[in-house]
C-alpha cells in the first residue's frame, strides 16, 4: 500500500534509479579503495623482491672476493712448494708440467705456459718464484667464470625461490643464462631476449663482470596472487552488501531527491498561476542575455499587462480577478515554444523571455498572444463570462544590452501601448533607449 503510494508520488522508476545511484556510488568508492590497496600491495611486493635480489647479489659478490683470496693463497702455496721450485730451477718442461698439474696450476716462464690450461674467462690468483730479486716463474691458479662457478655462488647466497644468478659482462650474459645474449637494464628491470626480469646487480671487481640476481616479473607478480584473490573476494562480498544497502537506502534517497526537486520547483514557481515566478524570470533573463552575447544572437523580452484590471476586481471581486490572471497565464504559456519562458512579473503583469528571437519575431508572437487573450472568455460560477484584453511592450537584445535596460525598454513600450489605447503591441526601438534614460517614462 505504502509502496504504491510512494511509487505514484515519486514516479515508477524513482526507486530503481535511487537504488542504482546508491549502488554505483558505493561501487565507485570500493573500486577506488581496491585500486589503491592493490597498487600498494604490488609496490611493496616488488620492493620486497628487489630487496631479496639485492641481498643475493651482494652476498654472491662478497663470496667472489673470498674465492679470489683463496686463489691467491693457493698460488702462493704452490710457489713456495719445494717440488715446484726444484722443477722450475731444473728447467725440465716435463717435470714442471707434472708439478703444475699436481697443484692445479699453470706455471709461466717467460712466454711459455706449462701445466693446466686456463680456458675462457677466468678469475686468477698468482704468485712468483724469484731468485735474488729476479722472477724465474709465475704460478697462476684460475677458476673459470662459468655455470659451475655460478652454481657454487648460488649455493651459499640467499637466492629467493624462483630467482637465479647470472654473470654479465659488457651487457652480455657470461653464464647462468643464454650465453652471449644481449642484456639491457631499465628501472631495475633486466631484459634478455625479450623477457623481463626483476633484477639487482653487483660488480665483482673481476674481469669487468657483475653478478645479477634475477627473477621473472611474472613470478614476482605471482607472489601476491593469493593476497589479490582474497582482496577481490572481500570486494565481491562488500559489493553484495552494497547491493543490499542500496535496496535499503533507495527509498529514503528517492524521497530526498524528489523533495529537493519539489522544493526547487516551488522556489521558482508562482503560487497562483503555476508559471515561473519573478525570481526565475530574473535568473533566466540574465542567463539568456549572456548566452546571446556569447553566440552573437538575439533575445527578446515581452512585458504584458492586463487592461483595466482594477475594474474587473471591482466588478466581480478578487477571486474572479485571480481566475482571470490564471487564465491569461495559461493562454500565454501555451502560446510559446518550450525554450521560451513565461513568468508572472507582478500582479497582473507577465513577462516572456524568448531566446534566439529578434524584435520582429517577438512582435509577431505578442500579437498572437494578444488575440488569444482577447478571445478568452472566463466563466464564473454563476455562468457569467468575463472577457479581457492585455497590452504588450517588446524589446530585444542586443539593441538593449543588459537585463535592466531591456526591462526598462519593454516597460516603456508597454506604457506606450497603454497610451495608444491598450489591447495593442508596441516595440521599443533604439531611440526609445534615450527617452528611457532621460526618465520620460517615469514622469
Ligand atoms: P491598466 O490598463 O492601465 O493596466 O489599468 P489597471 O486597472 O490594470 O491598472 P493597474 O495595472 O495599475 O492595476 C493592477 C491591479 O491589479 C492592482 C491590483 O489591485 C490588482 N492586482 C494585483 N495583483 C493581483 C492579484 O494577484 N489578484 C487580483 N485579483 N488582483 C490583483
Ligand atoms: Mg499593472
Ligand atoms: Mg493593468
Amino acid at each position: 500500500m505504502e509502496q504504491r503510494r510512494f511509487k505514484s508520488r515519486y514516479g515508477r522508476f524513482a526507486l530503481l534509479r535511487a537504488a542504482l545511484v546508491v549502488f554505483l556510488a558505493i561501487t565507485m568508492l570500493l573500486g577506488l579503495v581496491l585500486f589503491a590497496v592493490d597498487r600498494n600491495a604490488r609496490a611493496s611486493n616488488e620492493h620486497q623482491a628487489r630487496t631479496d635480489l639485492a641481498s643475493a647479489a651482494r652476498v654472491a659478490a662478497a663470496d667472489v672476493s673470498t674465492i679470489r683470496a683463496n686463489l691467491r693463497a693457493q698460488a702462493a702455496e704452490a710457489a713456495s712448494s719445494a717440488a715446484v721450485q726444484r722443477a722450475v730451477l731444473s728447467g725440465n718442461a716435463k717435470q714442471i708440467i707434472a708439478v703444475a698439474r699436481d697443484h692445479h696450476a699453470q706455471i709461466v716462464i717467460g712466454s711459455r705456459r706449462l701445466g693446466v690450461r686456463l680456458p675462457g674467462i677466468q678469475m686468477h690468483g698468482s704468485a712468483s718464484i724469484a731468485d735474488r730479486g729476479r722472477t724465474l716463474a709465475t704460478v697462476v691458479v684460475g677458476v673459470q667464470l662459468d655455470r659451475s662457478f655460478l652454481d657454487a655462488l648460488a649455493y651459499s647466497a640467499p637466492v629467493p625461490p624462483g630467482a637465479a644468478l647470472l654473470l654479465v659482462r659488457d651487457g652480455h650474459v657470461l653464464a647462468g643464462g643464454p650465453v652471449g645474449a644481449a642484456t639491457s637494464m631499465q628501472n631495475g628491470r633486466l631484459q634478455i631476449l625479450g623477457l623481463k626480469f626483476a633484477a639487482e646487480r653487483h660488480p665483482l671487481g673481476v674481469a669487468r663482470a657483475s653478478v645479477v640476481a634475477v627473477e621473472p616479473v611474472a613470478a614476482v607478480d605471482a607472489a601476491i596472487a593469493p593476497f589479490r584473490r582474497r582482496l577481490f573476494l572481500a570486494a565481491a562480498l562488500t559489493l553484495a552488501l552494497a547491493a543490499a544497502l542500496a535496496a535499503r537506502l533507495a527509498r529514503p534517497a528517492a524521497r530526498m531527491l524528489a523533495d529537493l526537486r519539489h522544493l526547487r520547483r516551488q522556489a521558482e514557481t508562482d503560487g497562483l498561476t503555476a508559471i515561473a515566478n519573478r525570481r526565475k524570470f530574473d535568473e533566466r533573463l540574465d542567463e539568456e542575455i549572456e548566452h546571446a552575447r556569447r553566440l552573437d544572437t538575439n533575445v527578446s523580452l515581452v512585458l504584458a499587462d492586463i487592461d483595466n484590471f482594477k475594474s474587473i476586481n471591482d466588478r466581480y471581486g478578487h477571486q474572479t480577478g485571480d481566475a482571470v490572471i490564471k487564465a491569461v497565464a495559461e493562454a500565454f504559456a501555451a502560446s510559446v515554444r518550450d525554450i521560451d519562458l513565461v513568468a508572472r512579473f507582478g500582479g497582473e503583469e507577465f513577462a516572456a523571455v524568448l531566446p534566439g528571437t529578434n524584435l520582429l519575431g517577438a512582435r509577431r508572437l505578442s500579437e498572437r498572444v494578444r488575440k488569444t487573450v482577447e478571445a478568452l472568455s472566463v466563466e464564473l460560477p454563476d455562468g457569467q463570462r468575463v472577457t479581457v484584453t492585455a497590452s504588450f511592450g517588446v524589446a530585444a537584445f542586443p539593441t538593449y544590452g543588459a537585463p535592466g535596460a531591456l526591462i526598462a525598454a519593454a516597460d516603456f513600450a508597454l506604457y506606450e501601448a497603454k497610451a495608444q489605447g491598450k489591447n495593442c503591441v508596441v516595440t521599443a526601438s533604439a531611440k526609445d533607449g534615450a527617452r528611457v534614460a532621460a526618465g520620460a517614462f517615469a514622469s
